[in-house]
């Protein structure tokens, strides 16, 4: 008689297995390990993503550049283990889920497949890796804070990468926090005008605290509403290409 068979369950289904490395350092910042799930390995976004970069590489230099630009040694969050990069069949770029120490950055095959006429494909997928890296790693002031400054702060890590695409023009947006990269350039601005630094101390405050529109207040002396209309203004004199 055979036995019967365990249930195979998919490993996305289980925790992640215990790590026995202990995790790489780059000198005093916590690298966590990184897995890597491709659903379906013959898909030409899988094929592009494979030409176009190197997967351990390229999310090493996203964490770091999330380290850099959103904490120092002292302050950077220790507790993230694990980042698993999921390319699977889904609509949309990116996201990503997971909880306190596990997370998961999902990316579209469909989306990667798009980029293999563009010249620019390395940069877009290093892009939108440090996008979503930056969710891994950043504070929501226990959840209060608007999903725009959220968007912001991920594509402002982005700018600051120097992987901001073609498309991205400085200036659009109706409200402070429309996210992405209308709230990232405004971010930069902040940032030129009173002082670098602003963003990693707003990421900061949202660690402890319930996100508050005064934290723009503590780091400028300046009310959010001001602080956009004086960007307006700004936007307004600079000559248009
Ligand atoms: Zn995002």
């Amino acid at each position: 008689m055979h036995q019967p068979q365990p249930t195979l369950i998919p490993t996305h289904y289980l925790p992640p297995p215990p790590q026995n490395r202990p995790r790489p350092q780059q000198g005093e910042w916590p690298i966590p390990h990184f897995r890597l799930r491709v659903e379906d390995l013959s898909h030409p976004g899988a094929q592009l993503f494979f030409e176009q970069v190197n997967p351990l590489q390229s999310l090493h230099n996203a964490v770091v550049e999330v380290f850099k630009d959103l904490y120092t040694p002292d302050t950077v969050p220790q507790e993230v283990e694990t980042v698993v990069l999921v390319l699977r069949s889904m609509p949309g770029v990116a996201h990503t889920t997971g909880a306190e120490i596990y997370k998961e950055i999902h990316f579209s095959l469909e989306y990667l497949q798009q980029q293999r006429s563009s010249s620019r494909a390395r940069d877009e997928i290093n892009g939108v890796l440090v996008h979503e890296m930056v969710h891994c790693f950043q504070y929501n002031g226990k959840r209060k804070c608007p999903g725009g400054l959220i968007e912001g702060i991920a594509d402002w890590v982005r700018l600051q990468a120097d992987l901001r695409p073609p498309h991205w023009r400085e200036g659009r947006g109706r409200t402070w926090d429309e996210g992405y990269e209308a709230t990232a350039f405004l971010l930069d601005w902040i940032e030129s005008k009173y002082g670098q630094g602003i963003v990693r101390n707003l990421n900061l405050t949202m660690r402890d605290r319930q996100y508050d529109d005064e934290i723009f207040r503590e780091q400028t002396g300046r009310s959010i509403t001001t602080l956009w209309k004086e960007y307006r203004e700004y936007i307004d004199r600079v000559p248009k290409a």
